[in-house]
């Protein structure tokens, strides 16, 4: 063994965005879905997105680009796919191609794998289930091929690729496997094979992600870093390893990689900071890549204070590459493709290409001396000081309620107002209803276009979107569900439609990101002070709540989530912005009572998302987030019922916050689970009304009736039938309207028949 001599490169980022500035791999992924695009022409609409973002980040001056974080669907997948991982059930798809979107979004008769958000992101990944019978065996198809592809462009390619720590440590053991870690020796061989044929490319470095080394790890994962990462180092033939860690601190992990016989660390100093790093001697011989532009927030760099964070470390390693703190997959491509931002706006932000070019003016600065971009040094000066003083950043009357009203955050005691609520709303057991959306069909974004594009006028818009609210109550009616929703076909986002209406906010037109496989959000940008002008959904839910008998319930967007989902200010602490946010959600949840409104729901899904990765920061951050949603819905009488709606998350961690939340009534992801967030409800004495997901939505598939039934017969072992929902797992805005109708017809019928069983 002879380690490898490469280079010490200067200037990166750690991965890359693959949807397409235009969406172009979801647009193209979703017509071969729907058989309109052949897998030709699919790939070559991948190919042609890969080699575009490689050539730009190479003449914009990276001089290492990432290779190998483009994914069809989820890199953790591709990660489950390289290494034989994939469950059996869909082993008997023969192409390739297809088994992988059958893993991510299931068949007909092949349920998909979990789904679970990425760290603290709202990125979310497909969990790998590792059981007993799995085998592991290398298949480098997909990264040999990308090394080809970016080298014959000419491109200095590292190839990234998930490192076996991180990809235990994200899996699920299935069939009685015992703890995944200890299974960590058996991948090693199939990584040395890897690096292997990787050096055989002619690349000088490879990435090895290991995000996972930043959450809290014990005795055994700490051991196995050195033990996994030696035995790497130690290769007869490979490039020089980069470990990358991202989202936080290394912590104790840091020394452990830090005496292993990698070649370089890649560290995030925005969630993280040098504390350790500096002066740490394992470091001498190593490159650090310093991750000191965020990869997860828009804000312009403060270039001075990233060249001293540089500076700090210079000593201690061998040589030090400037880089995003994480991949840009979490950052919108460019701030060129904002025409409406206001022009002092503009230059407060910086999004994927202009983080590239500020890390190219750090990498020179740090080169060449900071003589050469004073130029650049000097706008970023002039920015950072044009926003501080901007007169947005403060609303004095919202300052003013929020102080007088800050400590009022409780409702009478639960078990009263259930009373009280069971007199006003009259509900059947085991009550039915929706998560709040109906499918957003292709006459709705039409319609919305059209008002865009100044077509047809506000009266116009309002007409039409009125018949989509009677057509969507009309179905709820015939289906017999109990409690019905508006169905939020005015709602392009669930956080965009209240950002465009609250103050403090600026709406992107082109600023997608991927949440999941073909799906993209806008995050808004939340950069001055929060307020509400005026009511912003009461017209709506009253017009739904004219047609029908039935309860309608308002649908609002949570204060925590509409912060997860915001591109945030980081001028203050999150927990004033996200009281700022509550308080204009606690005024329209006043304004939709007083028309009329008996329930309410306050969409929280993000409230696990934010959780610090880290269980030393874990209190506070939940003492603000329950206290901001608390403020937001304990403005409301007794008899007004609160919803909240979570999904997409292990609720683990946070099941005790869930009771903190108050709400009468949680709806909260379960079917791809299998019901077992009721189970950690009951231990931690949940006793508010719950409806467990039993229809798995993230999926085109029709659950049986027979399915849904059995689900809630489970459910019934964990909670009591008078506490007990029945709704699908989230809302329905991307789904087909006939898979929704009958799957929906299945989970009425499937409600009636256990509530029949229970009344017998
Ligand atoms: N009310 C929202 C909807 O139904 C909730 C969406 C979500 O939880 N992500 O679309
Ligand atoms: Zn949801």
């Amino acid at each position: 063994m002879s380690a490898p001599t490469a280079s010490p490169f200067t200037a990166t980022v750690l991965g890359s965005a693959r949807i397409g500035p235009n969406r172009e791999l979801k647009k193209a992924t979703e017509a071969y879905w729907a058989g309109r695009l052949d897998r030709g022409g699919l790939e070559s609409v991948a190919a042609q997105l890969r080699a575009d973002t490689w050539s730009r980040q190479h003449t914009a001056g990276l001089d290492s680009i990432p290779v190998g974080t483009f994914s069809y669907y989820d890199h953790v997948l591709d990660t489950a796919i390289m290494l034989g991982a994939l469950p059996p059930r869909v082993a008997g798809i023969a192409d390739d191609l297809d088994r992988c979107f059958a893993a991510a979004r299931g068949t007909d008769d092949i349920a998909p794998l979990e789904m679970t958000k990425w760290f603290d992101t709202n990125y979310h990944y497909l969990v790998p289930e590792i059981g007993p019978g799995t085998v592991f065996e290398l298949d480098a198809t997909k990264i040999l091929g990308e090394i080809a592809e970016a080298r014959e462009l000419g491109v200095p390619a590292r190839p990234v690729v998930l490192g076996p720590l991180t990809f235990l440590l994200l899996s699920k053991p299935v069939d009685g496997q015992g703890p995944l870690l200890d299974r960590v020796d058996e991948l090693v061989p199939h990584y040395l094979d890897l690096l292997a044929q990787i050096a055989d490319t002619g690349v000088d470095w490879v990435q090895l992600d290991e995000p996972a080394l930043v959450r809290d790890l014990d005795r055994p994962a700490l051991d196995a870093i050195g033990r996994v990462y030696d035995a790497l180092a130690q290769a007869q033939k490979r490039p020089a390893i980069l470990v990358a860690s991202y989202f936080g601190s290394l912590g104790p992990a840091l020394e452990r990689l830090a005496h292993t016989g990698v070649e370089g660390l890649a560290v995030d100093l925005v969630a993280g900071t040098t504390t350790g790093i500096a002066g740490l001697p394992e470091l001498a011989d190593k490159l650090v890549v310093a991750g000191v532009v965020d990869g997860r927030n828009v804000w312009r760099t403060d270039l001075e204070q990233a060249l001293s964070t540089l500076a700090t470390l210079l000593g201690s390693a061998a040589a030090v590459a400037v880089s995003s703190s994480c991949s840009l997959l979490h950052v919108p491509y460019t701030i060129d493709t904002e025409p409406d931002l206001d022009e002092s706006l503009r230059t407060w932000l910086a999004f994927g290409n202009e983080k590239v070019s500020e890390i190219v003016t750090l990498a020179t600065a740090l080169r060449t001396g900071r003589d050469a971009v004073t130029d650049e040094l000097d706008a970023a000066r002039t920015a950072a000081q044009v926003r501080a003083s901007d007169p947005r950043l403060r609303n004095d009357r919202v300052r003013g309620v929020l102080a007088s009203i800050s400590t009022d955050r409780t409702r009478t005691p639960a078990d009263r107002r259930r009373e009280i609520q069971r007199r006003h709303l009259d509900l059947p057991l085991l009550p039915t209803t929706t998560i709040g959306s109906y499918p957003q069909t292709t006459r709705i974004r039409v319609t919305r276009a059209a008002l865009r594009a100044g077509e047809i006028d506000h009266g116009e818009y309002v007409r039409r979107m009125r018949d989509e609210i009677s057509e969507v109550v009309a179905l709820q009616e015939e289906l017999g569900l109990d409690v019905v929703v508006h169905g939020e076909p005015e709602r392009n986002d669930m956080v965009q439609y209240f950002a465009e209406q609250l103050d403090g906010f600026f709406a992107t037109a082109n600023g997608w990101v991927q949440s999941y496989g073909t799906r993209c959000v806008r995050p808004p940008i939340l950069y001055g002070d929060v307020a509400r002008r005026a009511p912003m959904t009461v017209e709506w839910i009253v017009y739904a709540q004219s047609l029908t008998d039935k309860p309608v319930k308002g649908m609002l967007t949570g204060p925590v989530t509409i912060l997860a989902w915001s591109f945030v200010r980081d001028d203050q602490p999150l927990a004033e912005t996200a009281d700022q946010i509550a308080l204009a959600i606690r005024d329209e949840t006043v304004d939709l009572q007083a028309a009329g409104v008996r329930i309410i729901q306050v969409d929280e899904p993000a409230l696990r998302e934010l959780l610090p990765l880290r269980a030393s920061e874990q209190p506070d951050y939940l003492k603000w987030a329950v206290g901001a949603f608390r403020l937001a819905t304990s403005g409301v009488a007794d008899s007004t019922q609160i919803h909240t709606h979570l999904c997409y998350s292990e609720f683990g961690e946070v099941i005790e916050a869930i009771a903190g939340l108050d709400a009468d009534v949680t709806s909260i992801e379960a079917a791809r689970s299998h019901m077992e967030v009721l189970d950690d409800l009951d231990a931690a004495g949940f006793d508010l009304g719950v409806g467990p997901g039993v229809y798995d939505i993230h999926s085109p598939r029709v659950p049986s009736e027979d399915e849904i039934t059995a689900l809630l017969r489970t459910a019934l072992q964990a909670v009591p039938a008078d506490r007990l929902w029945v709704n699908p797992d989230c809302g329905l805005k991307t789904r087909g309207t006939t898979e929704v109708t009958a799957s929906l017809a299945n989970l009425v019928a499937a409600a009636a028949t256990v509530r029949a069983e229970l009344n017998r």
